[in-house]
């Protein structure tokens, strides 16, 4: 069972990640991954074509479990 500090996959890269929050169904996770991520949706603006990749680290994902064990 997954709980809170445990390691898990990032949802996004795959990489090392840390569950940081869970909720009291159990059903959602709060993982935060120890990776740098591309932030890759930019907001629309008159100037997309400066539109930049900003790296961030420690982005927090939501993950929703779909498995049905008991
Ligand atoms: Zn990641």
């Amino acid at each position: 069972m997954t709980g809170l500090g445990d390691n898990i996959k990032c949802p996004q890269c795959g990489g090392a990640a840390r569950v940081v929050w869970v909720s009291e169904d159990k059903k959602t996770l709060a993982v935060r991954c120890t990776r740098y991520h591309s932030q890759m949706s930019p907001p629309p603006t008159k100037f997309g074509a400066h539109a930049q990749t900003k790296t961030k680290k420690g982005m927090v994902f939501l993950v929703t479990r779909t498995e049905k064990k008991q």
